[in-house]
This record gives structure tokens, sequence and C-alpha cells, in this order.
């Protein structure tokens, strides 16, 4: 009897136990679910996840399926027609994951059939480091500390390409050509990112033999670009970090463990929304009053600036126009034009992470939503809210040169560049006021 891979945000044929297991006894199907939650992606990220499984599909010799359909039905339509009693699957953690599992189990369930859950998009699965007493870790040094000495299985190996049943054509086998040439049309990037699983292990591993000693150093400069550029591929599955960690851990240099270490805020980041799942949208702690954060055309106003890179705050805007450009953005300027929104425009950070869900190609709930918290200081061992960063300081520190703002803000010296649309140093005085009336309030 054939069993059945259900894909889900492991997208690669490497180091991949669900789909090892599935071809355990011999080939296998394999079946992915074009969602109707999909319709709410971005035209990119729709476009990149189309070529991801276009890239895999030809991996498994043309026989995944993809299937327009809710995961229940698509599962149980792809197990019925390879007659599956087992599909196997790895192990979602977000609140929207979670929920479709326990859907797609139910679906088979009611039909005789099995959902089988192994492995899942962490070395460490969410839920498993705790401290002595059982609870969740909420500070992350001492996580990161639990959770290098919890550890981590080696590489699974590769899977048989050879090895796949090819499932009959249906009515709902989604154009990924179709797909990725619309996406492209309505929400164009610059140039696509890595799509191929061979293609990102090639520049993993010419990352950690190569760059990654500069890592410690030039990982804060945008204009360097010392980093591995690796989050989109870790967002969809191509790579997974188990893989990247076992490369690492063969280096003998302290890089190789800071970059580990920003491996591990990933993990921290996952645990903190499997245990908060109303993290997603929800602030785990107050900063600023609800009725305290700005509205109105006023912020309205603010809000498309900010979106469209045009703050008159040269890092600001050179970031803004970086991901709108290329659906990425370098970590710490995702930190300053995240602090900008919340603590110079007053603006919630749920704006903030909406737009960042349109635009990142990297998107993942989980690092989006808690990333932004840290900044905003509402997270589990949040940056304090009383850390306003200043965006001129942050460009004269980590873009001495002004080479990367002068990249992406070209009319940067020029009359045509606009002033800027706040005073930082009287928000950053309304930001830390807020703050004390939402404390006082918090403390009657
Ligand atoms: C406001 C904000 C929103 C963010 N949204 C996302 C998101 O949606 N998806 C996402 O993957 N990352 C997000 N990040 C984290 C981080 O900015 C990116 O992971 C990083 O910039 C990706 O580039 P890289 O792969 O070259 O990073 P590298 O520096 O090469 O790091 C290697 C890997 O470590 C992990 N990592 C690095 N920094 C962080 C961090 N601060 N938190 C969690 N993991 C980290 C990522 O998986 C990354 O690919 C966000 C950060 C901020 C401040």
């Amino acid at each position: 009897m054939t069993r059945l891979w259900w894909a889900r945000r492991d997208l690669r044929l490497d180091d991949n136990p669900a789909l090892l297991s599935a071809q355990e006894d011999g080939p296998a199907a394999a079946i992915f679910a074009w969602t109707p939650a999909l319709h709410f992606w971005s035209g990119r990220r729709r476009a990149h996840l189309a070529r991801v499984l276009w890239s895999l599909r030809e991996g498994t010799g043309g026989a995944l399926a993809v299937r327009r359909a809710s995961a229940a039905d698509a599962v149980l339509g792809a197990a019925r027609a390879a007659d599956a009693s087992v599909v196997w699957a790895a192990q979602e953690y977000t609140p929207s994951g979670v929920r479709e599992q326990h859907e797609v189990a139910a679906a088979l369930e009611a039909d005789g059939r099995e959902l089988q859950m192994i492995g899942s998009p962490y070395a460490v699965a969410p839920g498993r480091v705790r401290k002595g007493d059982g609870t969740p870790y909420r500070v992350f040094t001492p996580f990161r500390g639990a959770w290098r000495e919890h550890g981590w299985r080696s590489p699974a190996g590769p899977a048989d390409p050879e090895s796949f049943v090819h499932l009959d054509p249906d009515p709902s086998d989604v154009d990924l050509d179709q797909i990725a040439a619309h996406g492209d049309a309505e929400d164009p990037l610059e140039s696509p990112h890595e799509f191929r699983e061979a293609r990102v292990r090639e520049s993993l591993e010419e990352f950690v033999d190569g760059d990654i000693s500069a890592y410690v150093d030039e990982r804060d400069r945008p204009d360097l670009d010392s980093t591995s550029h690796l989050s989109s591929a870790l967002a969809f599955g191509l790579v997974h970090p188990r893989t990247v960690l076992a490369l690492t851990g063969a280096v003998d240099h302290s890089a190789a463990r800071t970059f580990e270490s920003e491996l591990s805020w990933r993990e921290f980041h996952a645990d903190t929304l499997w245990h908060e799942p109303q993290a997603l949208r929800e602030s785990l702690s107050t900063v600023v009053r609800d009725e305290d954060w700005a509205t109105g055309p006023g912020a309205d106003a603010a809000f498309v600036a900010w979106r469209e890179g045009r703050t008159g705050f040269p890092l600001v805007d050179a970031g803004m126009r970086q991901l709108a450009s290329t659906g990425w953005m370098h970590n710490r300027v995702r930190m300053v034009v995240a602090s900008f929104l919340v603590k110079d425009l007053h603006l919630p950070w749920q704006r903030g992470a909406d737009h960042f869900r349109r635009a990142l190609l990297d998107y993942d709930h989980s690092q989006n939503q808690l990333n932004w918290q840290w900044v905003a200081g509402t997270g589990r061992d949040a940056s304090p809210y009383f850390r306003v960063f200043n965006p001129d300081t942050q460009l004269s520190k980590f873009d001495p040169h002004r080479r990367y703002v002068q990249r992406w803000v070209p009319e940067l010296d020029t009359p045509e560049y606009p002033a800027p649309i706040v005073d930082h140093k009287a928000e950053r005085e309304t930001a830390l006021a807020l703050n004390r009336r939402a404390k006082g309030r918090e403390g009657r």
C-alpha cells in the first residue's frame, strides 16, 4: 500500500523525516495543498512559493501534486487516490498550522486513515525546552543555554528522488507557472530569491566556509551585506536548521557560535508563540494604553510615508525601499524602522507587522510578530520600551560611509529628498510620556 507525504513548510528532499518515513517501505505519493489562506498572501510570496513548488516537483520527477483545496480536502483526496492508509507530515506549531493539522487528522480518521507527524521546522521542537519546574523560559539567554544542552539530531539524509508515485491529474491541480507569472506582474521584485534546494545548500556551504568569519564584526552593517540570507529558505523549509547547525558545528570560530545564537532566536520566538498563541495579534505586555496609539488622517499619512520610504530619515527610508524592491531587509534596519514606527510615529506594532507580512519573502508568523514585539518592548525578554533607536545615530554607526542609504535613496542629497516628518527628540519624549502613563495605570 502506498503512503502519502503531505508537504507543508518542509519543501525539500534532503533532511526531511516526514518524507523519509513516507518512503520507508517503498514509493510514496506527495501532495501540497494550495489552500484558500494563500489568496491572502502577497503576489511576491505566492510567486516565490510557486517557484519553490515547481522546483520541488522537478526533484520528485514530476510527482508532487499541488491542489487548490483546503488541506483536509487535498490530503484526503490524495490519500484516497493513492490508496494510502497513512499520511506523513511535519508538525506545525503556529495557531493556523495546528488548526490545519487537526482538521487533516480528523478528515483522515473519519475515512479510516491516519496522520502521522514527525519532525518540525526547528532544531528543537517548540515546547520541548523547559525550565526545571516544567514552565517555559521567558528570558532568551537561559533558553539558549538549555536549547544547546538539549541538542538536536544529526541531519536525516536525502530522500530517494526516484521513489515517488504519480497521482492521476485532477481538476484542482494548480498551474504553478501561471501563479508565478501573476504574482510577478502584480507585485514585482528586483530579482527572485533562491527557490532551488540545491542552490540554497551551495550558498549555505559557501557562507559557512567563507563569509561566516566576518559575521561577528560585520553582521550589523547593512552596507557590507555579510549575513547569510538564509531566512526565506528557512521560512519555506528549503533547508532544515539541523542541516545548518551540522555545518556550523564543524567550524571552530566564534562567528559560528554567534550565528548559531541567531538561529536560537528563531527557536525562542517559535517557542514563545507555541506557549502564547495570542502573541500573534496581542501584546504580551502593555507599553502604551490602547487609546493612546496615534489614529486618524495624520497617523495614516505618517504610516504611508513610512511604508513608502519617505520619512526624511535616510536609514528608515533606505530600509523600507530595500524591503519594497527585494522582499528582504537587513536585521539592524528592520529594528530601526520598527522602532521608528512604534516610538516616533506612535503607531501600534501590529500595523507595521501587517505591512512586513505583505512585503517580506521570509515572512514567518512567529519570527515577524515576536520580533515586532521585541522592538516594541511588548514581547518576552523584549528590548525595554524606553530604549528608543535614534535613526541618525544608527546610520552613522552602522552605515558609516552612507553606502547603504545612497544605494536605496538615490535622491538623498538633492532638494527632492523630504525633510524629516517628525522631530525625533520630541517624539522620543512623547513615547516615554505615553509609557509612563501606561505604567501609572498598570500600577493602580
Ligand atoms: C521587526 C522585525 C521583523 C522580522 N521579521 C522576520 C520574519 O518575518 N522572518 C524571519 O525569518 N526573520 C524575521 N526577522 C529576523 C531577522 O531580521 C531576519 O531573520 C534576518 O534579517 C534574515 O537575514 P539573514 O538570513 O541574512 O540573517 P542572518 O544574520 O544570516 O541569520 C541567520 C538566521 O538566523 C535567524 N535570525 C537572525 N536574526 C534573527 C532574529 N532577530 N530573530 C529570529 N531569527 C533570527 C534567521 O533564521 C536567519 O536566517 C525580523 C526582525 C525584525 C527586527
